[in-house]
């Protein structure tokens, strides 16, 4: 299982920094790469909106 951003996303960078793996990529949605996620839920802990989500 990898986490995955949804549409709520609204850019605001805050992910980015805290992925201990690089796996996001900034766009107008933020995307994770699967194969670089490793499922620690840090994105997700920082996220205002909630966007990433267990896939
Ligand atoms: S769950 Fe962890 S490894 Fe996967 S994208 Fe989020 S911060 Fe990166
Ligand atoms: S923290 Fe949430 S809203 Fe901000 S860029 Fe990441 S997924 Fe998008």
């Amino acid at each position: 299982m990898t986490y995955r951003i949804a549409s709520e996303c609204f850019a605001c960078g805050a992910c980015l920094p805290e992925c201990p793996t690089e796996a996001i990529v900034e766009g107008a949605i933020y995307v994770i790469i699967p194969d670089k996620c490793i499922d620690c839920g840090a994105c997700a802990a920082v996220c205002p909106v909630d966007a990433p989500k267990p896939d």
